[in-house]
């Protein structure tokens, strides 16, 4: 099995070039405005530091010297590809901003979204206890910047510092846990309500009311096909809740949309680590 890496989306992908707020940022904002590997992407932005990732602004200043020297930021299109399903991770990804989906593809390429990863998560991290293949396939679902570090290198600062491998384990709990409520979410709600669910989600981690996604990543992501969601997305602009065209969404009504959304938003939330 080949190891992961970032693969870039097929097709013209918009990337966002706006400058990003991020206040706690360390090491000192730099400008970044080079490309230099696969699924990287030239952005004029202000680079995040690790600080906006909540495990990593977590760690004691001790643990941190540990990653430290092994961090280092990549900005990634919307749509790459992290990981495989069955590949080995050799790289794991903190998100300094927007969000990664684990998504399970089915034998005939259907696929489902189980769980996503925000500034509060990292993806890969069981890596860091050993030799790890993901079961899941791993998308950078909006345009992001994300810590990343080689698997070895987390296994070797596991090794010495029991806190970091019990950041790993906790960090799994949660994983799990999300991946246990949205798996009842996909199977017992109706598409309206999880497609709310999801934009709510989704809203919190672009940090905007307005969101730019294809309809084929929303059937991906809420299993259904590409004729159903624009029927749902119809429905739901009807409502009054968003305005949807030409893959970009509008919350306009975000009490509106919290009506429509079943209660997994919540049970995530509280789920979520502050
Ligand atoms: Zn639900």
């Amino acid at each position: 099995m080949s190891g992961c890496g970032p693969t870039p989306p097929q097709g013209p992908h918009k990337i966002q070039s706006r400058r990003r707020r991020f206040s706690d940022a360390i090491p000192s904002p730099q400008e970044n405005a080079q490309t230099d590997r696969a699924g990287t992407h030239t952005v004029h932005a202000i680079e995040p530091g690790p600080a906006s990732n909540k495990l990593l602004a977590a760690v004691s200043r001790d643990d941190f010297t540990l990653l430290q020297a092994h961090l280092t930021t990549v900005g990634l299109e919307q749509g790459t590809v992290l990981c495989e399903a069955g590949d080995e991770v050799d790289q794991v990804y903190f998100p300094l901003s927007g969000m990664i989906s684990l998504v399970v593809v089915m034998r005939d390429g259907k696929a489902i979204e189980t769980a996503t990863v925000g500034r509060e998560g990292v993806f890969g991290a069981m890596a860091g206890l050993g030799i790890h293949h993901s079961r899941v396939r791993a998308i950078a679902q909006l345009p992001m910047f994300a810590s990343c570090i080689a698997s070895t290198q987390l296994r070797r600062a596991a090794a010495s510092s029991k806190a970091i491998a019990n950041l790993i384990i906790r960090y799994n709990e949660t994983l799990l846990a999300q991946a246990r409520i949205t798996a009842a979410c996909n199977a017992l709600h109706t598409v309206e309500a999880r497609f709310c669910r999801w934009l709510l989600q989704t809203r919190e981690r672009a940090e905007s009311d307005t969101i730019q996604l294809t309809q084929e990543f929303l059937s991906e992501m809420l299993g259904v096909r590409r004729t159903s969601v624009t029927e749902v997305a119809s429905k739901i602009q009807a409502s009054g809740a968003i305005r949807y065209s030409r893959g970009v969404i509008n919350i306009i009504d975000l009490a509106a949309l919290k009506a429509i959304s079943c209660e997994c938003y919540e049970t995530l939330l509280e789920q979520t680590p502050s």
